[in-house]
């Protein structure tokens, strides 16, 4: 939902506008209350920016993951196979954490960890790996959805046909459809119990901007897909500023997404458990 990039909803609660001061003002008030409870060093947390130690090693992921777009890289650059360079880091280390969402590079996008394989549970402050992309490098590879340069690359892929999820539309760059088309087989192969899960899907390809942002999800690039709403849990619908976990999306459902690329977003800290994209950078290298 919150991956949705624009909110569908006309609630006043859920204005893009009011969220972002509400988590400049939420943030604040979260290291005071952090510091006064326990003053163990939340406040060396609050900035980000600086390169990870496995930097090399997330990089050749990055390339292994988009074999048709990255051509390699070197100490400062990403370099992709159409002569495009990109900065692997920006020079800063110390940007807050609406920095890092709203202008990271190359580096920042693996500032935390997904967790795959792991029982889900309360992430970390401000964990939510794979909420940071680098804009520069999605738009190379999937189009520019406000320029009309996503759309002409989807195609229709049957969603659990077998419990009648109808069909959505997803691109077709780096093979998402044929993976999608496989995360479906599979869940379509599950036990009816889980069908409530994921039918009808709440949405994939979505281009609407944030009022005052640039970020954009991956929805943008129609690489994304939300199931069923109907069980999901978001941290926006929370009232506190900061969100306390919950989740009820069967993990068998998580695991299959992730054997086909996706990660999902019941691993963040700004929870969104209906939300899956295709990050395969981001999971663990596949045997073999
Ligand atoms: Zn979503």
């Amino acid at each position: 939902m919150g991956e949705v990039w624009g909110e569908v909803s006309g609630s006043p609660m859920l204005s893009p506008q009011r969220l972002l001061t509400k988590s400049s003002t939420g943030a604040v008030l979260i290291v005071t209350t952090m510091l006064a409870i326990s003053g163990n060093g939340a406040r060396s947390q609050e900035l980000y920016g600086a390169s990870p130690a496995d930097i090399k090693d997330r990089l050749a992921g990055l390339a292994r993951s988009y074999p048709e777009w990255i051509a390699g890289f070197d100490d400062e650059f990403l370099i992709l196979r159409n002569g495009q360079k990109f900065a692997i880091s920006d020079g800063q280390a110390k940007k807050s954490f609406e920095e890092l969402l709203e202008k990271p590079d190359i580096d920042d996008m693996f500032y935390a960890t997904y967790p795959a394989g792991t029982v889900p549970r309360q992430p970390t402050r401000n964990s939510d790996p794979g909420r940071v992309r680098f804009e520069p490098l999605f738009v190379a590879m999937y189009g520019d959805c406000k320029k009309n340069g996503v759309a002409a690359k989807l195609r229709p892929v049957e969603w659990v046909p077998r419990q009648g999820g109808g069909r959505v539309m997803i691109t077709t760059v780096n093979g998402v459809d044929k993976a999608l088309a496989a995360v479906s087989r599979e869940l379509d192969a599950l036990p009816h119990d889980f069908a409530r899960y994921l039918r009808p899907s709440a949405g994939t390809y979505n281009c609407r901007a944030i009022a005052g942002s640039t970020a954009r999800s991956m929805h943008a690039y129609a690489a994304a897909i939300d199931i069923n709403v109907t069980y999901a849990d978001y941290w926006r619908w929370a009232a506190s500023s900061a969100p306390t976990w919950k989740n009820r999306i069967p993990i068998e459902i998580v695991r299959i997404f992730e054997r086909h690329g996706f990660i999902w977003g019941g691993y963040w800290y700004h929870f969104d458990t209906m939300h899956f994209e295709y990050r395969p950078e981001l999971l663990p290298k596949a045997p073999g």
